[in-house]
């Protein structure tokens, strides 16, 4: 079979992958924006390596995953691809130096003892500080008022490589305020990290509001994997 071939059972993935591709694209020029500027995150979570594989034939090559276990076991059998594993859930403090070896970036770091887990591993990754939208706690992310302790640690940090923020948009709100917000916060950590510019956020249903709002790292999954199997 030709790689250019769509894989069996995978019709309408590179078809789904191009309508997000414009989505995109259009979302830039609205907001003044170059599409070069946004990395596409596809989000393979719950479904099969042989998903990724067909991904990364369409020329994908930044693939996010939400559970430590899933994500390692499709890393290692998908070795011999050239993927950017991006670990986009919340970590166990006891799984962050195994996250560490196959992820080249962990967007969803959010207290102080995940970053120290994370100053013992054994390489340097890309790291977002994850910011909690919500007021319910039991939201991933960090409140904001954490935010200038966790950039200086993170900072402090020779294995972390501090990207920017990331966030997950509230339910119960508008996704563009929500993203303004995030925008403030994002300014926050540039204060005391200049380079740190990145805006990990968007999802299915609101990139265009993220992108809007500056968003770098778009995390889509469902618009362009279908429906997700259910989960295990
Ligand atoms: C699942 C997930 C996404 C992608 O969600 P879709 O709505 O399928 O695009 C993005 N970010 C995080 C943190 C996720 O868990």
């Amino acid at each position: 079979m030709s790689l250019t071939e769509a894989q069996p059972g995978y019709e309408g993935l590179a078809d789904r992958l191009h309508a997000v591709q414009s989505g995109i694209a259009d979302a830039c020029r609205a907001a003044g924006r170059d599409a070069s500027e946004t990395t596409l995150i596809v989000v393979t979570k719950f479904h099969p390596a042989s998903l990724v594989s067909a991904l990364a034939d369409l020329g994908v090559r930044d693939i996010g995953e939400n559970r430590h276990q899933e994500a390692q076991a499709k890393a290692a059998e998908l070795s011999g691809l050239d993927l950017n594993w991006h670990y986009i859930g919340q970590l166990q403090t006891k799984k962050a130096r195994q996250a560490a070896q196959y992820a080249s970036a962990i967007h969803s770091i959010d207290r102080a003892r995940l970053v120290d887990a994370l100053a013992s591993a054994d390489r340097t990754v890309d790291a977002f500080l994850q910011i909690n939208l919500t007021d319910d706690p039991g939201r991933g992310g960090a409140a904001p008022s954490e935010i200038e302790s966790l950039t200086e640690q993170m900072l402090g940090t020779p294995t972390l490589r501090l990207r920017g923020v990331m966030a997950v948009a509230p339910l119960e709100e508008a996704a563009a305020s929500a993203f303004e917000r995030l925008a403030g916060y994002s300014d926050r950590v540039r204060a005391l990290a200049p380079e740190a510019t990145a805006i990990s956020a968007g999802m299915t249903h609101d990139y265009a509001e993220a992108i809007a709002a500056g968003a770098t790292h778009l995390r889509i999954g469902s618009a362009i994997t279908g429906n997700r199997p259910d989960a295990r």
